[in-house]
């Protein structure tokens, strides 16, 4: 489907009720609206790149593609990704609820491993007019609506952070952030082989080795990669 017509619109409005979609979801939305169109299916990845070449032209909405650092899951994510204000992008929050974002926002980005401690934010955020149990609940909210991630206690980037504010977050943090040596895309966790400091996403190293069949060198420094296996990823899959 190269050419913009009622399937695509249908598909971008879905995505503007629904902005945060894994592959499974965004396919589905693409199997009902052709369904209801009466038109066959075609390529996921065609359908998207047409709307996003369309809709360029008048808005600054994209459908981006973006993983998960922590599962490598692929996700479609509906973005203005002209915003360099993080304001914009939250204000359905409350003031409180847009502090503590802020806040955590920060702590992940300046954080040397990526990540930070959950309980540590609650005894930290003290300066903030909420509860502990209010505090918890609004993390649990950002969680669940895919600005970050949670795992074992401890909160990363989510997929819409990632997509949605990484024109503001490579503005403000310029020299803080780092990207992956295999995608060059904007990283804030993943692997690293264990003799060099390089990090690497999840999802790129899955690619890398398999198109250098099952040779884990790091792309990076070419040291044997230290713990990669299958057991290593399905332990990551599971606890995710
Ligand atoms: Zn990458
Ligand atoms: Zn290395």
């Amino acid at each position: 489907m190269t050419t913009y017509g009622d399937v695509h619109r249908r598909f971008l409005q879905s995505f503007v009720y629904h902005p945060v979609n894994t592959e499974a979801e965004a396919l589905e939305a693409y199997r009902l609206t052709c369904e209801e169109q009466g038109q066959e299916m075609g390529s996921l990845n065609q359908l998207v790149d047409t709307i996003n070449a369309t809709i360029r032209k008048y808005t600054t909405l994209e459908i981006k593609t973006i993983f998960c650092e922590l599962t490598g899951q692929k996700y479609y994510i509906a973005t203005n990704t002209a915003d360099l204000k993080w304001t914009k992008n939250t204000s359905r929050y409350s003031k409180n609820e847009q502090l503590i974002f802020r806040k955590v926002l920060d702590d992940i980005v300046r954080s040397e491993t990526g990540n930070i401690s959950s309980i540590t934010c609650l005894n930290v955020y003290s300066n903030v007019n909420m509860s502990k149990s209010e505090m918890s609940a609004t993390i649990a909210k950002f969680v669940r609506d895919g600005w970050f991630a949670e795992k074992k206690g401890r909160l990363y980037m989510g997929v819409r952070a990632a997509a949605e504010l990484e024109p503001f977050i490579t503005q403000v943090y310029q020299d803080m952030t780092s990207s992956c040596p295999l995608c060059k895309k904007l990283i804030f966790w993943g692997h690293r082989c264990g003799s060099c400091p390089e990090v690497s996403h999840l999802h790129c190293l899955r690619k890398f080795f398999a198109s250098t069949s099952g040779d884990a060198a790091c792309p990076a420094c070419r040291a044997r990669w230290h713990n990669w296996d299958e057991d290593y990823l399905s332990d990551m899959e599971e606890s995710s």
